[in-house]
């Protein structure tokens, strides 16, 4: 038996008025999906594991995004569609174009919950797992925690790159089990932090000539990169 949380509990009781012996479908987060019954229906729902339906994550390689913290309520989006474009970790980051402190900005992802963004987006995209969202870190930091990371490709998207493009080649199955895209702010990088990033060996990417607003460049690179990994 399982004992679903309070605002699961609320939106079956409340919402969708379920009664007991209707037949729901449950997620753990990481994949499994199972079929339920449920057996008392009130404040607290309460439901009986039947089986397990699927299970496994839907993407061949691990994604995941480093997103220069956006101003007011555009986190939101971003976490939105990066849930159901299928990227498994969110790493928002705090750069010098980025307004507010550190600090400041760390109280406000806890304030925003965006956890609950992620669950909802998981249920009405039918996603099994859900994309895990990082404590923010300052840009050098992560940088660093990525260095020499086996296996996974590193990509930071700049519109003042000229030349390099994403190439099927490039990120084509079976050549790297993880990739991280790393997108500004909406004031985007600076000179040194570019240089700092392809120093550590990331590479520059355009998504051509004309400069995307951030929430843009973001829902564009990701879909991009989606669709090369076989992930799309
Ligand atoms: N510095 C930009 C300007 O002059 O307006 C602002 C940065 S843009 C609004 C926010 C982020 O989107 C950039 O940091 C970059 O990651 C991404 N971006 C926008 N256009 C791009 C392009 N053409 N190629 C690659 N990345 C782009």
């Amino acid at each position: 038996m399982v004992l679903l949380p309070a605002e699961e509990s609320y939106h079956i009781s409340r919402v969708l008025r379920l009664q007991p012996g209707t037949e729901i479908e449950l997620m753990d987060g990481h994949g499994g999906v199972y079929t339920a019954v449920i057996v008392e229906a009130g404040r607290k729902v309460i439901a009986r594991m039947i089986c397990l339906k699927e299970e496994g994550s839907d993407g061949l390689v691990q994604f995941w995004v480093g997103q220069g913290l956006l101003k007011g309520k555009k986190m939101d989006g971003i976490v939105q569609q990066c849930t159901e474009l299928g990227v498994n970790r969110l790493i928002p980051f705090f750069s010098s174009r980025c307004q507010g402190s550190l600090r400041e900005l760390r109280e406000r992802q806890k304030a925003e919950r965006w956890d609950r963004i992620v669950i909802s987006a998981c249920k009405q995209c039918k996603r099994r797992d859900l994309m895990v969202i990082e404590e923010m870190v300052e840009f050098s930091t992560m940088l660093s925690q990525f260095e020499n990371a086996p296996g996974l490709l590193r990509l930071l998207f700049w519109e003042e790159e000229k030349d390099f493009r994403l190439r099927p080649e490039m990120v084509g199955e079976g050549k790297f089990d993880k990739i991280l895209i790393l997108l500004g702010p909406e004031g985007g990088f600076s000179r040194d932090e570019v240089s700092l990033a392809r120093e550590g060996g990331w590479q520059t990417v355009s998504l051509g000539r004309r400069i995307l607003r951030a929430e843009t460049a973001t829902l564009a690179a990701v879909s991009l990169v989606q669709y090369l990994a076989g992930n799309m």
